[in-house]
């Protein structure tokens, strides 16, 4: 009897995990193939450490920087797949055909497929605002940190001794005040190389919102802001941006009830349009799902184009067609809030489908998707997280180390032992 055939398009956390755990189970059943368009697996927890890691001048300008900065965050996939149980296919998917039941990749090749699970992650959202996709650096890649590292790097050599460096950082969700902690570190190393006095360099959190980090619990929240605050990190609430040009960021302060509590809900217009210059501009104030999603008609999105999905985790009305990790919106059974977009969530999505889908070749009964819990480690700067562990909250070094750990042990779930410590290593080296 032939074999069935099973498609995993994205090597990210859902997609690794799913191919994992299949190969575990049902290689002898069905042909698994893993497609991914550039062939690595790329740790988005560290891609802020790339971004502002100090590495000596004489380091800079050499070719193997870039590659030794990147195999701290990108894995090649054949380190972490069996080829001889699962095949990798390193090309780009363009289209996908659910009545044929193929994926297209843009060689005009074609792939059939019996069950397809789609792992193809997220993109920014720019929400159309004018200016940004041209201007923004962005923080989705391995690429993306070391263009920012550049960025840095190019404005501390080319800017003169006395120009005020502005850092503008849009959204002050998780990649934000990381990356905003993290840079604000990064400035007081490069201060003491480059001419720069440190007052003249200024890192700005804009977020449009009423907090920074909404979905994390107010006591979080309150730790993270203080810290920020201690490292110099302007946090400005409540600023929308509307416009970006190639020198400044425009929007609008919103003003809020709070602030004016004899104002109506109906008069919370927007009001205090303002100019912010930029030296360096860095968009982490959205996203939305991979685009492929445009393309699968009948299926049904939220507005970040996420695909829904069943208890199963299947997109409706496909039934041989699964959607894990960011590229779906899960809201499980009792409950009214959906799952954040998390590796954590993308891990257990993707070993659930590996799961049920073992049960469905060998023919067994399959049960609902659980949603687990997400828990947050934030790092804030240089041997600093704020961690939520069960009722307790870790804050400073012991955070640091409990982010290690858990970096550690997912790299112990997905490589042989002592490729995934070497790996470690490298991961946290100080440069
Ligand atoms: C800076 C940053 C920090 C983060 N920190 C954390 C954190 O600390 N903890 C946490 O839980 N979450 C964190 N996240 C969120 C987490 O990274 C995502 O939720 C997670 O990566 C989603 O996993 P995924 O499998 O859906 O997609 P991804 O891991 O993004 O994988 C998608 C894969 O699809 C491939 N692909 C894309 N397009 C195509 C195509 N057309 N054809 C073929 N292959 C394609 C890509 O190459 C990629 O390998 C962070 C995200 C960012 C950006």
């Amino acid at each position: 009897m032939k074999k069935k055939r099973i498609v995993i398009v994205g090597g990210g956390f859902g997609g690794v995990r799913a191919a994992l755990d299949l190969s575990c189970h049902v290689y002898q059943d069905a042909d698994i193939f893993l497609v991914d368009k550039d062939g690595y697996h790329e740790y988005h927890p560290n891609f802020y450490r790339i971004a502002t890691t100090f590495l000596p001048e004489s380091r800079i300008a050499r070719p193997d920087t870039f590659h030794e900065l990147r195999d701290a965050i990108a894995i090649p996939l054949t380190e972490i797949i069996d080829t001889s149980k699962i095949h990798l296919v390193e090309k780009e998917v363009s289209e996908i055909d659910p009545t044929h039941q193929t994926i297209r990749f843009t060689d005009g090749k074609a792939l059939f497929y019996d069950w397809l699970i789609l792992a193809l992650g997220s993109v920014s959202n720019y929400f159309e605002i004018e200016g940004v996709q041209e201007h923004a650096l962005e923080l989705k890649s391995a690429h993306d940190a070391l263009q920012i590292r550049n960025a840095i790097d190019e404005v501390f050599s080319s800017s003169p001794k006395h120009t005020p460096i502005d850092m503008v950082i849009a959204g002050g969700g998780l990649s934000g005040c990381e990356l905003a902690a993290s840079l604000a570190c990064y400035v007081k190393q490069l201060t003491r190389v480059h001419p720069h006095p440190k007052d003249n360099i200024r890192i700005t959190i804009l977020e449009a919102g009423d907090a920074i980090l909404r979905q994390v619990p107010s006591s979080i929240r309150r730790k993270v802001e203080k810290r920020l605050r201690q490292l110099g990190v302007r946090i400005l609430l409540r600023s929308r941006i509307t416009k970006v040009t190639r020198k400044e960021v425009e929007g609008i302060e919103i003003v809020s009830r709070e602030e004016h509590p004899l104002r109506k809900k109906s008069s919370n217009e927007p009001t205090n349009p303002f100019t912010l210059p930029y030296s360096i501009f860095i968009w982490t104030a959205g996203v939305k799902a991979h685009p492929i999603t445009d393309f699968i008609i009948g299926a049904k999105r939220n507005p970040k184009s996420c695909l829904l999905v069943d208890d199963y985790l299947r997109v409706l009305p496909f039934e041989n067609i699964f959607a894990i990790g960011d590229i779906a919106e899960c809201t499980p059974e009792f409950s009214d809030v959906s799952l954040p977009m998390t590796a954590q969530v993308a891990i257990s999505e993707g070993r659930y489908v590996a799961f049920i889908l073992k049960r469905i070749i060998h023919k067994k009964m399959i049960f609902k998707y659980h949603k687990r819990t997400s828990r947050f480690i934030i790092p804030l700067g240089s041997h600093y997280a704020i961690a939520e562990a069960g009722w307790f909250v870790i804050s400073g070094r012991l955070g640091w180390w409990l982010k290690r750990l858990v970096t550690f042990d997912y790299l112990t779930g997905i490589l042989p032992f002592w490729n995934a410590f070497k790996r470690w290593r490298t991961s946290h080296k100080e440069r």
